[in-house]
């Protein structure tokens, strides 16, 4: 593990674009559970009323049921209230500077990576704490769900409001996914992912693509994912010390 970390801190002191992939394991030691793990918001994968997530927090039964789905906004609302940023998110904001472009695609929806300074941030998924109208162009930011009713409406059209977030079965925003391309295009010296299960394309194609052209990937997450084989480097623990102790030996080599 000590000679991966110095020999990812020397590809890092040298390059010159960064991309980093994040999952919600990054923010996992914020005291932000993921979906899945062990103490995960849906450790079992099924909520109270014995639904699976990615049913519950689906365009279907947004549009069939807007409660429960807004029952399930607020719980993960308060599951990142008050959150901090941690060592993960402040080391991968430390790298950006004059001479090293950092672009961060994350699938997080809880804003951690620009807490901490991240100034180029793709949110994949949107952000849970933005709301918008779901028929005109009302939007508002909510840095609180508290005090909002169990069915927000738009003070505007009066039609349903629901936060700026990809929901299952849902494309991504073409915006985020134009930005990814642009950046991909003017190439990167180093790919990272970290705390993601990498089931989604747009996870797995930069590293393959990367790992055919011989540019160095690393992949941080205590468990093994569909990337994992793909990787040049695999750190299998957390990202909060691994990140820290690499940026340590960077400044220190
Ligand atoms: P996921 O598929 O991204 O899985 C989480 C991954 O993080 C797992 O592979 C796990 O092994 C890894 N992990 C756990 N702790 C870690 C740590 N300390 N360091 C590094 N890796 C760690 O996410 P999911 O929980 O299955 O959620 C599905 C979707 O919902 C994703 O798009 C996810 O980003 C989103 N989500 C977002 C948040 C958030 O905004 N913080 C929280 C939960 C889920
Ligand atoms: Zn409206």
């Amino acid at each position: 593990m000590q000679a991966k970390l110095d020999q990812i801190a020397a590809l890092l002191k040298a390059a010159r674009r960064v991309l980093f992939i994040t999952g919600a394991g990054v923010s996992a030691e914020s005291g932000v559970p993921t979906f899945r793990g062990a103490t995960g918001a849906f450790a079992n994968g099924l909520t109270e009323e014995g639904i699976p997530f990615e049913e519950v927090l689906s365009g279907t039964t947004f549009t069939r049921n807007p409660k429960l789905s807004w029952k399930y906004f607020f719980r993960l609302e308060l599951s990142i209230r008050g959150k901090e940023p941690n060592a993960a998110h402040r080391a991968i904001a430390a790298l950006q500077t004059a001479d090293r472009a950092v672009c961060v695609a994350t699938q997080n929806i809880d804003e951690l990576h620009q807490s901490a300074g991240s100034t180029n941030v793709i949110e994949l998924h949107g952000s849970l704490r933005r709301i918008i109208c779901t028929v005109c162009d009302y939007r508002v930011y909510h840095p609180t769900f508290e005090g909002m009713p169990e069915l927000p409406l738009c003070p505007k059209c009066k039609e349903l409001l629901r936060p700026d977030i990809v929901l299952y079965e849902e494309m991504l925003p073409e915006d985020a996914l134009g930005r990814l391309d642009r950046e991909q295009d003017r190439g990167f010296d180093l790919i990272f992912s970290v705390g993601t299960t990498s089931i989604f394309s747009y996870v797995t194609w930069p590293v393959a693509l990367a790992s055919r052209s011989g540019i160095p990937t690393v992949e941080i997450n205590p468990d093994e994912t569909p990337i994992s084989h793909l990787v040049r480097y695999r750190l299998a623990a957390p990202a909060g010390a691994v990140l820290r102790q690499t940026i340590e030996r960077m400044n220190r080599g």
